[in-house]
């Protein structure tokens, strides 16, 4: 992995490249953007590109500025980096001085996940720490454990930095807690936080840190990363399509069409049990519900065009209802009401649940 597997993100990933060959990291960082556009991946080649043996930081540490503390910039310049290893074997000629070299001692740490100067603050390591099972909030101890390794020296590269993961799962008092952190940085500190919704961080948090943005994928890179991830061409362009640059939802929708899949045609029951197998979290049941009405329409807007005499208007009318339906996903509405209705109303017009996720028969309609 370097910059170059970060797909859909080009002025992102130049911004950050600038900063590593610049010299100028901001102690705080905030990659902010939707589930599923490349936040964390980034931070994880960003911080692997930082303290890369051959880019522009470890030849060239950063003079220590004359410290201002209203330049987010100046206040983590780190110290000078120790010499390589003498066991290291040379590693193959590298002259992008803005990313990885992918073949370093601490390139192939950090590419395992156990670079000792990279550490990911998430539920799953907190779970780990705590030594309880994991849960949806980062706790204040987590944060404050953070902090205290902020406060130690590398231990192999020129910097630390701390990625922490989905950060509005902090609760207030872990904000607090690594709000002198962002203030007052150890010399070589990094900390990204990676954000969904930035509105959930504290006003504090946002004015100290460095906003980097990650917009929706383009269609194309989603595609590309959906087929390397392992779905053949048509399921990745389908999943592009219904993700709408987002890899997170184009998940969801993966999973949703196979459990549409696995539904028995003709099965009575299936409505049923499709609104009973729906996710708890009523935020992704109501997703769920959305790309379901959005395959309707879609399929009834194809079935409309080659339709005649009474199947046009049969088309017509749901084509409105579904529409009205779609509307009503986006207020408070029961989702499990609208799914049924969609599911009936679809199925008096002649398309049914398993139609939706099958390629039309040419001739129909
Ligand atoms: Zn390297």
């Amino acid at each position: 992995m370097s910059f170059s597997n970060i797909l859909g993100q080009d002025k992102t990933v130049k911004r950050l490249r600038a900063l590593i060959l610049s010299g100028r990291v901001p102690p705080a960082m905030i990659f902010h953007g939707a589930p599923g556009t490349g936040k964390f991946l980034a931070a994880l080649e960003f911080a692997k590109a930082l303290n890369c043996s051959h880019t522009a930081h470890r030849e060239k540490p950063a003079a220590p500025a004359a410290p201002d503390p209203d330049d987010l910039f100046a206040a983590a310049a780190p110290e000078p980096a120790p010499a390589p290893a003498p066991e290291q074997a040379p590693a193959p000629a590298h002259t992008d001085l803005s990313d990885s070299c992918g073949a370093c001692l601490s390139c192939l740490q950090a590419a395992s996940g156990a670079h000792p100067d990279i550490r990911i603050v998430d539920t799953e390591m907190q779970a780990a720490f705590l030594d309880e099972a994991e849960t949806t909030n980062l706790k204040i101890d987590t944060l404050r454990e953070m902090t205290r390794w902020a406060q130690q020296k590398p231990m192999l590269s020129a910097w630390k930095v701390f990625i922490v993961r989905d950060a509005e799962a902090m609760v207030t008092g872990a904000q607090n807690a690594i709000l002198k952190t962002l203030e007052e940085p150890p010399p070589g500190t990094v900390v990204i936080l990676t954000v969904s919704r930035k509105t959930a961080l504290l006003s504090t948090i946002l004015s100290r840190s460095c906003m980097i943005e990650f917009g929706l994928l383009p269609r194309q890179a989603a595609r590309s990363l959906l087929e390397a991830q392992g779905a053949d061409a048509s399921e990745a362009a389908a999943l592009a399509a219904l993700g709408g640059g987002s890899l997170e939802k184009s998940a969801e929708a993966g999973a949703f069409l196979k459990r549409v899949s696995a539904l028995r045609p003709g099965d009575p029951s299936k409505a049923f049990k499709f609104t009973a197998g729906l996710p708890r979290d009523s935020h992704k049941a109501r997703e769920e519900v959305r790309t379901l009405l959005d395959l309707l329409l879609a399929r009834a807007r194809e079935d409309w065009r080659a339709a005649e005499g009474p199947d046009k208007s049969r088309l017509t009318a749901l084509l409105r209802r579904t529409l009205d339906l779609r509307r009503m996903a986006d207020r408070n509405v029961s989702y499990a009401l609208l799914l049924e209705t969609a599911l009936l109303e679809g199925e008096r017009a002649g398309i049914k649940l398993e139609d939706l996720v099958r390629p039309r028969q040419p001739g129909r309609g």
